[in-house]
């Protein structure tokens, strides 16, 4: 709704600098006509130029206006409601930073999970120094074990697809306003990409894809503890593996899903995704996807600042094609707010859709 007031409001200001530029046209060329008739005129003039500006204010105002889809969760195949019951039994085991008790059982939460839905759960494990800028001066060098969780649908197909999210949380909420020390429980970072991903379990637990495909879970995207710190641990270190010891299998294409869920979804394409060549179709036919499903938060232009996140690595450095799927205007980003109560079901569900019917093409 702002932008369409900001829509229209710059129309007017537009309409109104032509009529300007009309004016002094009209006072250069027109010498000594009564006074009315000049008025008359500049505003005949004016009116094409102001009808054309309010039609595309109106125009793309609708446009803006369409970002939010009237869908609801029961017109939607796929059960939000079930993945935001997750998501809430995930932030009741509390903060899950890499290393800590919190993580070791969100790992048993999910293996359990999956485990039933009869996909084969695999921890590949690293450990990591303590950041020399964390709070626990005694550990300083002290290892953390850290492990990027794999979860195979499908295991013998050699054409695979994967979907992935960070499963860590931060540490502390950096950018919180009062408490940058606070408790963090990372309901849209990271659960969100999470609980879709359990849901979309089941999904393929009933109708097994054609292809292959792989979850992956990575640790330490955010084990920091000021904002300069090392981000993108697990990430880095699954696609170094991937590249030291080639699997018999090729990924076609990896999705990764961070910040997914928040109540004012918003999905605009991610510049780094949108730019690469051989990872361009991949996001042409998921924003196409959601078009088809009239799912609108996806919104098919690129955000103008490249994100750094899990994809760098799996494209850069594995070589495999990558889209990152991330909202970066959801407002409680790394505060103590980022809890179930301002995520949803719908925009779990919306998100899902669009990857469940685009898995199905592929
Ligand atoms: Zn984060």
């Amino acid at each position: 709704m702002v932008a369409l007031v900001f829509c229209i409001f710059s129309a007017g200001l537009i309409a109104w600098a032509w009529h300007g530029r009309a004016k002094k046209r009209l006072q250069h060329e027109e010498i000594g006509p009564p006074m009315q008739g000049v008025f008359c005129q500049q505003y005949r003039r004016c009116i094409p130029t102001m009808l054309s500006v309010l039609f595309v204010a109106i125009l793309f105002g609708g446009r803006l206006l369409a970002s939010d889809s009237q869908l609801q969760l029961k017109n939607i195949p796929f059960n939000g409601t079930r993945a935001y019951g997750y998501l809430k039994q995930l932030c009741d085991l509390g903060p899950r930073r890499s290393g800590s008790e919190g993580m070791a059982a969100q790992q048993k939460f999910l293996a359990e999970h999956f485990e039933k839905l009869g996909a084969k759960v695999e921890f590949q494990r690293f450990t990591a120094p303590y950041p020399l800028n964390g709070p626990e001066e005694q550990r300083i060098g002290r290892d953390v074990p850290m492990a990027n969780m794999i979860v195979r649908f499908n295991p013998e197909n050699r054409e695979r697809i994967m979907f992935c999210s960070h499963y860590d949380t931060l540490p502390f909420p950096l950018r919180d306003p009062t408490n940058r020390r606070g408790r963090f429980v990372g309901a849209n970072d990271s659960g969100s990409g999470v609980v879709i991903l359990m849901e979309l379990g089941n999904e393929l637990a009933r109708h097994p894809p054609k292809v292959g495909v792989d979850f992956v879970f990575f640790d330490s995207e955010e084990f920091i503890f000021a904002e300069d710190g090392k981000y993108f641990l697990g990430s880095e270190h699954f696609a170094s593996e991937y590249v030291k010891h080639p699997p018999a299998f090729r990924y076609r294409y990896a999705v990764l899903l961070d910040m997914v869920g928040g109540i004012e979804l918003h999905l605009p394409q991610e510049l780094n995704s949108a730019t690469w060549v051989d990872s361009r179709p991949l996001v042409n036919e998921i924003w196409a996807t959601a078009a088809r499903l009239g799912v609108h938060e996806f919104v098919a232009r690129p955000r103008l600042d490249a994100i750094r996140d899990d994809h760098l690595a799996l494209h850069d450095v594995a070589k495999i094609p990558a889209c990152d799927l991330i909202d970066f205007d959801y407002k409680y980003w790394h505060t103590q707010g980022d809890t179930p109560e301002h995520c949803s079901a719908l925009s779990l569900a919306k998100v899902g859709w669009v990857l469940q019917e685009w898995l199905r093409g592929q």
